[in-house]
């Protein structure tokens, strides 16, 4: 790169990010025009357009950005992905980088993910009823174990496991986090990543962590048979493992665990719970207004809730809430912690209509049924519960 053009493109790029952090845009556009670079950031999912340089500096704006994102600068025939991350006051986001050939030379998006804020990371705000958190607390006061935290990608299984960490870190424990990539930065956790192209893949890196004699381990993902193994050996030992998983029906996760040659026996003494979860929308409190609901709909809610005369809510939308009637989200959780009953169907490999019909018995409450609770109390609506795969 030419060293008099440099200082200027790392000043355009930082006031980019900047721009995109104040406006909170989750994504940015770069795209090169015939005569301009366009630059759009997305701002409550709609596009605008921040500033358009010439066309000069497309190339350069691009370099810098494969630079922070570490990516091949010279490869500008292929797509490449990477990321980085930015500091704004105390808060760390981290931006994915994706870049795509055009014709008029390289066009790249950058993803801003929002970070956590710290009400987010407490086990009492993610949305559980007092009778689960009191469960949940018991599964994770354990010395050792694992804890499957289960559901499809974005329902809140990070938010979960980082505030499971952070309600039992403390200096005389040793605590991390292994994902690929991490996240988000947590004060007083450990964290680590695998680093590919260094040659540690996610498989070995898991493998030399769990020797480090860790009370408290978070693994991100469990893609394959080898990670399984490694983070059940490491529960059998004197580890608390929090693992995440992209999968979505909670019970039938014990057969699919099976599957992937886990040893029936172990997973039979390793598995302390699984917490299957997913996000709804969280009604305004300003502003929600109770109705009464139809009769089947009173019936169902009857059934799911044990309420004697439940009532649901709707969103109208005020200035608090920008006009949409809802403020963030809440998680939906069902939680199965393995009684001897379970633990014998574990070790017999027993199928999972099996599993969640001893589960049933033994109290297990559904998504929906924890979903249509939180409808009844003004937390969410019916059709947000519905809506719910
Ligand atoms: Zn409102």
């Amino acid at each position: 790169m030419e060293s008099a053009s440099e200082a200027p493109i790392v000043k355009i790029v930082n006031s980019i990010l900047l721009a995109a952090l104040d406006k909170k845009a989750t994504h940015v556009h770069i795209v090169p025009e015939e005569t301009a670079v366009l630059v759009k950031l997305r701002v409550n999912s709609h596009l605008e357009t921040l500033v358009t340089p010439p066309r000069e500096y497309a190339q350069n704006l691009v370099n810098r950005l494969k630079i922070l994102s570490g990516m091949d600068i010279l490869q500008r025939r292929l797509p490449q992905e990477g990321y980085f991350r930015v500091r704004s006051e105390d808060q760390f986001f981290d931006v994915d980088v994706a870049t795509f050939p055009v014709r008029n030379g390289e066009q790249v998006v950058l993803t801003f993910q929002q970070p956590f804020s710290k009400e987010e990371l407490r086990l009492e705000n993610l949305g559980m009823t007092p009778e689960m958190l009191e469960a949940y607390r018991k599964v994770i006061a354990a010395d050792r174990g694992l804890v499957l935290v289960v559901g499809p990608p974005d329902s809140g299984k990070t938010s979960t496991i980082y505030a499971s960490l952070n309600a039992l870190k403390s200096p005389n424990r040793v605590t991390f986090t292994y994902e690929n990539p991490i996240k988000n930065r947590l004060a007083d956790i450990n964290q680590a990543e695998p680093n590919e192209r260094a040659g540690l893949s996610f498989a070995q890196g898991l493998r030399a962590l769990v020797k480090q004699d860790i009370d408290y381990l978070m693994v991100g993902e469990v893609p394959s048979t080898e990670v399984f193994s490694t983070v059940v050996e490491a529960a059998l030992g004197r580890t608390l493992v929090f693992a995440r998983m992209v999968f979505n029906n909670t019970l039938g996760v014990i057969p699919h665990v099976l599957e992937q040659g886990v040893a029936p026996f172990m997973l039979y003494s390793a598995l302390s719970a699984v917490m299957g979860q997913r996000l709804v929308r969280r009604l305004c409190p300003e502003c929600l207004e109770s109705f009464e609901p139809p009769g089947p709909v009173r019936e169902e809610l009857r059934q799911a809730t044990g309420r004697d005369n439940p009532r649901l809510y709707r969103a109208v939308g005020c200035r608090a809430c920008g006009g949409t009637g809802y403020r963030g989200r809440i998680g939906v959780f069902e939680l199965l912690v393995p009684d001897d009953h379970m633990r014998q169907l574990i070790l017999a490999n027993a199928p999972a209509e099996e599993i969640a019909q001893a589960a049933r018995d033994n109290g297990f409450r559904t998504l929906i049924e924890d979903g249509l609770t939180k409808a009844v109390d003004g937390m969410t609506t019916y059709e947000e519960v519905r809506g719910i795969k």
